[in-house]
């Protein structure tokens, strides 16, 4: 590991080689430690590993060679000290949270976060005595005026699904900072390949792995990264607690990091050919696309993340029906909520992901009728282009 310390090398370099736990046999390719327990030479030993006196693997809800791989190059991929990695990205979430804060603490949020994040936040948390006020993402003062004497936790993403709001992180770390609440930024859009949270001033960084991290739409995970002082009480309630990432799904994902880079820069240059295309069709109302001159929030994307990253919402004339018939037109794109993957997919968030919160608050949020989501793979081009031109002139 130490020849592959994060000052020397490139980060596309450490997404290839870093963290790697070689076994006897001196594999080239990762190994997949698939195994729940460890053994010990003798009673002393396992007496020194259960203490801690001796660092190692002891049981796979604790430590598991091919995770903690993981975790080592996602961290320096990061620029966090350390990582914890997680069975889902809710799970992150859900540690940082039951980790750090106590009943009777508050979280401010920006509204436009993951759904289940959101319900979460709304519906599960207050039962612990937990309460969120959301704001708007993109209004730092209401930020710092819904903070309270008990807030802990600031959490945002940046940008937001499905309109790619940006939060300012580093103008936002400013504000927490100074008022010693944790600035919390799920960075699952951009991955550290676009953006650096941590660089910016936040304090830990959440991931869904299965997303762009994966890349391949195989597995789930998740993960947080930190510094120690945090994420080691996140080990600690997952140890306790056990929603542990599993070897196989962190083999997956350790694989995925290694093409991160380059997919993360063909996907995203695919996405601006592709929103620069949609804002010529006469048939599009409005691209919501962070690499684009017309985005309101052009120059903080342009300062905070390397790219626009290959999530592209845009709104059709006619409402709903237009934009069913968009999707309905596919015969590439396939028809999903998820993102992340190398496979193109489109989403009609108000009929889908934003289908059960009222009317009125998706009116609210800017989520119309005829709000298209595209998540962009690596397909051609031309052929993108051509599945959705159907649909746009029909
Ligand atoms: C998918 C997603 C999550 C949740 O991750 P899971 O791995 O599905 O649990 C959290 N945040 C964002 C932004 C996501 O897109």
């Amino acid at each position: 590991m130490d020849e592959f310390d994060r000052e020397h090398w490139a980060p596309e370099t450490l997404a290839v080689r870093l963290g790697q736990e070689r076994s006897q046999y001196g594999e080239h390719s990762e190994a997949m430690f698939l195994t729940s327990s460890f053994v010990f030479k003798d009673a002393a030993q396992a007496a020194a590993r259960f203490s801690g006196a001796e660092p190692g693997n002891v049981y796979a809800r604790f430590t598991n060679p091919t995770v903690t791989s993981l975790q080592q190059r996602l961290a320096a991929l990061e620029g966090a000290e350390d990582c914890i990695a997680t069975a889902s990205g809710m799970a992150a979430i859900m540690a940082t949270v039951m980790a750090l804060m106590n009943a009777g603490q508050h979280i401010v949020a920006s509204r436009s976060i993951f759904g289940a994040t959101q319900q979460m936040f709304t519906n599960l948390l207050p039962r612990f005595g937990i309460e969120t006020t959301f704001v708007d993402g993109s209004n730092l003062s209401g930020f710092a005026s819904a903070l309270r004497p008990n807030t802990r936790i600031v959490f945002v993403e940046s940008p937001s699904n499905p309109l790619t709001e940006l939060v300012d992180i580093a103008a936002l770390a400013e504000i927490t900072r100074a008022q010693g609440v944790l600035l919390v930024v799920d960075n699952c859009f951009c991955t550290p390949a676009l953006q650096l949270p941590l660089t910016l001033g936040a304090d830990l960084v959440i991931h869904s792995a299965t997303k762009y991290l994966d890349g391949q739409g195989r597995v789930l995970g998740g993960a947080v990264c930190g510094p120690k002082v945090l994420t080691d009480e996140i080990f600690k309630f997952l140890r306790t607690a056990g929603p542990t990432l599993s070897p196989f799904n962190a083999w997956i994902i350790l694989k995925g990091l290694e093409t991160l880079y380059i997919r993360m820069q063909a996907q995203s240059a695919n996405a601006l050919l592709l929103a620069q295309w949609l804002e010529r069709q006469p048939s599009v109302i409005r691209v919501y696309y962070p690499g684009l001159p017309t985005h309101p929030q052009f120059d903080l994307a342009k300062r905070q993340q390397t790219s626009g990253g290959a999530i592209v919402s845009f709104e059709v004339r006619g409402g709903r029906d237009a934009a069913w018939r968009v999707v309905d037109h596919c015969k590439l794109l396939s028809i999903t909520a998820n993102l992340g993957d190398t496979k193109t997919t489109i989403t009609h968030p108000a009929s889908t992901t934003h289908g059960r919160i009222t009317a009125e608050a998706r009116a609210q949020s800017g989520i119309t009728e005829g709000l298209l989501r595209i998540a962009v793979g690596l397909e051609a081009q031309v052929d993108l282009q051509r599945d959705l031109l159907r649909g746009l002139t029909s």
